[in-house]
């Protein structure tokens, strides 16, 4: 069985995290892909990020009648910062035993792997799954792929190399890494957050029960 591990902020879950979620399950024939929020992200700046329970409750309310995708509170349960390399561990551990599990992220998320806990040990321990994100900040607006071969066969680790028959790159010590184009949605929670600060709708950016959450909240004013 194969399954999908695709962690976050959520800050708030979007449309672009789950259509990207489901195109991957698809795509890898994932028998389940978990969200897991990140309880305290080491990524990012605390006073922008709310509460961690609203941010499961968000997901929860998002993926209500969607069974093949779920959220796992794996790291709201761990105390101090969330590590990637934890969740992997304990889903290692409690996933059946000849499981493949594979690590789905951004490719603004991946070029950022050697600042993460344990990186290398993360390489080695499962395949990772990068997906292309449109116009995420002025960095990538060029070749994405391209900057993502140079890190690879050149930045942190030289180890790499793509191979054409089984689109992915292999090393010899560490796990697969695939490219997966997943239609490109512009939409980040940034975005999100500050149409709410401008008092703009976010009607059709996050699903309708989420929205609904936020407004009673009150969250991101
Ligand atoms: P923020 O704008 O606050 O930085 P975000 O929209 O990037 O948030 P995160 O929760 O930080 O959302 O992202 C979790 C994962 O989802 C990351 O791997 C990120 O690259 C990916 N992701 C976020 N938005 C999209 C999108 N529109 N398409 C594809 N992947 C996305």
């Amino acid at each position: 069985m194969r399954f999908g591990l695709f962690g976050g902020t959520f800050n708030p879950v979007h449309l672009g995290h789950l259509r990207a979620a489901l195109e991957v399950k698809e795509g890898f024939e994932l028998s389940k892909i978990f969200l897991i929020p990140a309880a305290l992200p080491p990524h990012k700046i605390p006073g922008d990020v709310v509460d961690a329970g609203d941010r499961l409750q968000m997901l929860n309310l998002a993926l209500e009648d969607k069974a093949e995708i779920s959220v796992s509170d794996i790291e709201l349960k761990r105390s101090g910062p969330s590590y990637t390399i934890d969740s992997v561990k304990y889903f290692k551990s409690t996933l059946p035993e000849k499981s493949q599990i594979y690590l789905v992220m951004g490719l603004d998320a991946f070029l950022e792997i050697d600042s993460w806990k344990s990186y290398e040990e993360l390489l080695q321990q499962v395949s990772i799954i990068v997906i292309n994100r449109p116009k995420k900040n002025r960095l990538f607006s060029g070749d994405g792929w391209k900057r993502l071969d140079e890190y690879l066969t050149s930045g942190i680790s030289g180890g790499y190399k793509f191979s054409e028959s089984q689109s992915c790159y292999l090393s010899a010590d560490k796990q697969p890494i695939f490219i997966f184009e997943v239609t490109a949605l512009d939409i980040s929670s940034t975005k999100i957050r500050s149409l709410i600060k401008e008092g703009r709708s976010i009607g059709y950016l996050v699903p309708r029960k989420t929205a609904e959450f936020i407004k009673s909240r009150g969250l991101y004013l």
